[in-house]
């Protein structure tokens, strides 16, 4: 095998939506350095593509600490300031990757594919003169007094600086199996005690009512809450019934709270109101106001029918007779399922399903001014392997762009 004798003044390990941030704007900033990026996989940005359901949601147009979870808000927040969306926005409309925002606030690029995006990057950093290497799939990386060794099958790199952009554990096939965790450590990191998927689809039990409803979806107001009831976290947002169980913007922003405290209070219990709108307290006295009418008349247009069927029926109640009818202990059990459903989570779809990694290295770690270790000098670290994730909607690649920036300005200007 090969070995590649030349020094690199920077190395990024990992060609990810971190990874080439960081290297375009570390060769950017000093055009004399010799930035070489290796990436494990045969074809670059496997992640990019599949983005955003294929058309990449680049960013949000309103982004802030309070989208994200890990480390702290503030150490987020800070990163999250140096390079924000407007400058995002600037940085893909130079490389021609025109962005338009959507209703709700995500932006995505205005040929709807997420191709237009990864060509974007790697027009980029081909501009500046980064060495994309790949497939170059990093085994280890030591430190030898002043230099950095990598090493894989293909041979070695010494590098003067690295920066680690390896990512999560999300989507393993794409080359983001965990492996820059073990490089972190091994370099003198911590890793958060607790590293999950984030962003995941949720299961039900086999052949809970739910999941017969497959497809169906309704905007509800999904709540985490402790064992002695008080609200954890919740989102309103559209929650979508599947084979396995739940999916939808609702269960993925919530997943994450979820595999945490079922991992610290078993006793928390994830809730659902299907009518956002009615407080669970007040569900009671809505019923009895509503008289003679039937349930299924009560919900309409703002449940699909199916849905409201099926919960009728969990509720023991039938879904056409007159609300008046109903005695008050099955006008109870209509109410609590309607406004407090209690989903009995038996797991998640784990890494193969979820869009991003929750953990990682603390940001406490890092000077996040450069994001530079405090461990290891001349190691930098950026994008998803780092304690932090967002929202759906375009946080998390926000957060690669910014912490990429932020790490690849700052290696290149020592
Ligand atoms: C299905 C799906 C859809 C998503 N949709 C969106 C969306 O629309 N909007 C949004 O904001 N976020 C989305 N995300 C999340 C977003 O893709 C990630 O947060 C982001 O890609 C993280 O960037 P990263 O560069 O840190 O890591 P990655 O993109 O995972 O890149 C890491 C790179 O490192 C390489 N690598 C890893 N280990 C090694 C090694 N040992 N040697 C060499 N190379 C290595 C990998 O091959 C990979 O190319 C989605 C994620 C998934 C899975």
């Amino acid at each position: 095998m090969s070995s590649h004798h030349e020094t690199a003044d920077i190395a990024i390990i990992g060609a990810g939506a971190a990874g080439l941030m960081a290297a375009y704007w570390a060769a950017k900033t000093n055009p004399r350095l010799r930035v070489v990026a290796l990436d494990g996989a045969t074809k670059l940005g496997a992640k990019i593509l599949v983005s955003g359901g294929g058309r990449c949601n680049v960013t949000h147009d309103e982004v802030d600490e309070t989208a994200f979870a890990g480390s702290t808000r503030p150490a987020i927040r800070k990163v999250l300031r140096r390079f924000d969306v407007a400058q995002t926005t600037d940085f893909f409309s130079e490389m021609g990757v025109e962005l338009k925002r959507e209703e709700n606030g995500k932006l995505f690029p205005v040929t709807d594919q997420a191709r237009t995006v990864l060509d974007g990057l790697l027009r980029a950093v081909d501009s500046v003169g980064v060495r994309v290497w790949h497939p170059r799939r990093v085994e280890q990386i030591t430190r030898e007094d002043e230099l950095f060794v990598i090493r894989g099958s293909w041979g070695d790199l010494p590098a003067r600086r690295v920066i680690l952009a390896t990512g999560g554990k999300s989507l393993p096939k794409s080359g983001s199996d965990g492996a820059g965790y073990g490089f972190a450590q091994a370099l003198g990191h911590t890793l958060t005690p607790r590293i999950t998927p984030s962003l995941v689809p949720l299961m039900l039990p086999k052949a809970h009512p739910l999941t017969a409803l497959s497809g169906i979806s309704a905007v509800v107001r999904i709540g985490l809450y402790d064992g002695q009831g008080k609200q954890i976290v919740s989102f309103e947002e559209s929650l979508l019934c599947t084979h396995f169980g739940l999916s939808g913007p609702a269960t993925l922003d919530i997943s994450r709270y979820v595999l945490a405290a079922r991992a610290d209070d078993p006793s928390a219990a994830l809730r659902v109101n299907w009518l956002p709108d009615i407080v669970p307290d007040q569900a009671d006295a809505a019923l009895v106001a509503a008289g003679k009418t039937s349930p299924l008349r009560w919900v309409a247009g703002r449940l699909p029918e199916r849905l409201t069927r099926s919960l009728c029926v969990e509720a023991g109640v039938d879904p056409v007779a007159p609300l008046s009818n109903l005695t008050r202990p099955q006008r109870q059990a209509l109410a609590r399922t309607l406004t407090a459903y209690v989903l009995p989570i038996t797991g998640d779809r784990g890494y193969t399903y979820a869009e991003v990694t929750a953990g990682g290295v603390p940001l406490s770690e890092l000077d996040l001014k450069t994001m530079e270790s405090r461990v290891c000098a001349g190691l930098h670290l950026c994008g998803e392997i780092c304690d932090v994730d967002g929202q759906i909607g375009g946080y998390n690649f926000q957060w690669a762009w910014a912490s990429g920036y932020v790490a690849g300005s700052s290696a290149a200007s020592v």
